[in-house]
């Protein structure tokens, strides 16, 4: 695959920033609830709160969406992320509560989707957590008996049962969920919540949140905002607030390429005839998706650790673009003469324990932040239950399932930049030695 002319952006690859950016706040305000990030999980938030009539005023650094809300690769998940034999092992009790809010949350968004009327080219194909090895075939064996114990609906197959491209050898299908350009999704949402009743300021960062009697005063450069209570949905960025409960999570880097557009027959001749998007079984998931434009988008594969605070605004590095374009050739041999058309990322937020939380921070702070890179549903879900917690004063299933009770987090393993680059090194490893054995097999030399 060709990498001399991608296009690396600092946004995203899949829409361009709007252009009617609200203004900043610039006087002193009050308000009922506050919610601080206008990602997927405080865009629902708001919306929710507006639509049960509260005061809401939601307060985000650049625009509504400009986080990994329009950056990532828009495979709607119908099950939680993580390793999910580690998650079951050790949380046995939570896991199957997980594994509903996992399903409930693609619903929602489906629901969501339809009652907004946002145009964002949803297919509901589910998506295929793929084998590439023999090895991975067994996991995947394994978490499909885990998943289904835990009462998800996904079904096990080879890579023609599930149409899926030869270039795996099988695995298991989540047939909740599906696909969408979440850049569309995130620019309707954002038309939703300005329309609503929420206050809203753009180019608007927050710099401290304080406690003032039972009220929290929310500091900006341009005014503050007391309110009785907050919402913090700043993802992989709260570890810049003070607040925020300490090492709730790490915030770590993660790129996407989107291919040239590809000639129909060709794309066609792949089998991918489920148009499921697809995630690998290596401890750093690949993950590959065919577009409405006739392109692949794929990504992942290395993880980089954010280590500054404010963490700085970047593009994917070229090293990075160029492994994942090596990962495209080799699971996609007939497409391996296609270009890399562009690339961009962003930040997610992962738990020490890689399970999604949400809690609160004494009796008005709350939080939802990190859904370790499986958002996309979960984000807007989890958002607005809290929501209607704020409202009801009662827990849904599905928030108690993700709740903390007590926002005290141990520290996480294997997140620095070396244990990242290790999990990296023994995924190629792998990735060799069963190159190696189907070269063998096919009585071929091996090749790298
Ligand atoms: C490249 C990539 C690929 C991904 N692929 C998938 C996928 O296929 N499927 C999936 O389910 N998930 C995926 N994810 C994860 C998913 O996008 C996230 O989990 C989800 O967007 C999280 O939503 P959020 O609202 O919590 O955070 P975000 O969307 O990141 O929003 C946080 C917002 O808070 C704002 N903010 C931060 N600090 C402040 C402050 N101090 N003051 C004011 N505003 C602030 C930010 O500007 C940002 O807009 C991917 C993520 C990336 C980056």
């Amino acid at each position: 695959m060709k990498t001399d002319d991608v296009e690396y952006t600092t946004f995203s690859g899949w829409v361009d920033p709007p252009t009617d950016v609200r203004p900043a706040l610039g006087d002193d305000i009050r308000c009922e609830v506050a919610v601080v990030g206008g990602g997927l999980g405080g865009m629902s938030t708001a919306l929710r709160l507006a639509g049960r009539g509260r005061d809401v005023v939601l307060l985000e650094a650049e625009f509504c969406g400009h986080g990994s809300a329009s950056r990532n690769a828009g495979q709607v998940a119908g099950a939680p992320g993580g390793d999910m034999q580690l998650l079951s092992l050790l949380h046995p009790r939570r896991f199957p509560g997980i594994v509903r809010m996992a399903e409930n949350s693609a619903h929602f968004l489906e629901r969501l989707i339809e009652r907004l009327g946002i145009d964002c080219d949803y297919e509901p194909t589910g998506n295929v957590c793929a084998a590439v090895s023999r090895g991975q075939m067994g996991r995947v064996r394994r978490v499909t008996r885990l998943l289904r114990k835990a009462g998800a609906k996904v079904e096990l197959g080879t890579s023609a049962e599930l149409g899926i491209p030869r270039g795996f050898l099988g695995g298991m299908r989540e047939s909740v969920g599906g696909m969408m350009n979440p850049g569309k999704f995130s620019l309707g949402l954002r038309r939703a919540v300005l329309a609503s009743g929420a206050r809203v300021f753009e180019r608007t960062r927050v710099t401290d949140v304080t406690r003032s009697g039972d009220q929290v005063v929310i500091t900006t450069p341009g005014g503050r905002v007391r309110a009785n209570r907050i919402v913090l949905a700043t993802n992989a960025f709260g570890g810049e607030l003070a607040i925020t409960p300490k090492r709730l999570s790490v915030p770590i880097w993660v790129s996407e390429v989107e291919t040239e557009p590809i000639d129909p027959a060709r794309l066609e001749a792949l089998g991918w005839t489920s148009r499921s998007g697809v995630v690998t079984q290596h401890n750093i998931m690949e993950n590959y998706r065919l577009t409405s434009r006739n392109t692949i988008v794929f990504g992942v594969r290395r993880l980089q650790r954010g280590r500054s605070h404010p963490l700085p605004r970047k593009g994917p590095d070229e090293a990075v673009v160029a492994d994942l374009a090596r990962a495209f050739a080799r699971r996609f041999p007939a497409l391996a003469d296609v270009t890399a058309a562009r690339a961009w990322g962003g930040w997610v937020a992962i738990t020490p324990s890689w399970l999604p939380v949400a809690g609160k921070v004494g009796e008005n702070v709350f939080y939802s932040i990190a859904c370790n890179g499986h958002g996309l549903a979960q984000a807007p879900y989890v958002g607005s239950l809290i929501a209607d917690l704020i409202v009801d004063g009662e827990q849904h299933e599905d928030l108690k399932a993700v709740w903390v009770n007590k926002s005290r987090f141990p520290r996480p393993l294997m997140m620095g930049a070396p244990g990242l680059r290790t999990i990296w090194t023994v995924d190629r490893f792998n990735d060799l030695i069963n190159g190696s054995r189907r070269n063998a097999r096919r009585g071929a030399t091996p090749v790298n």
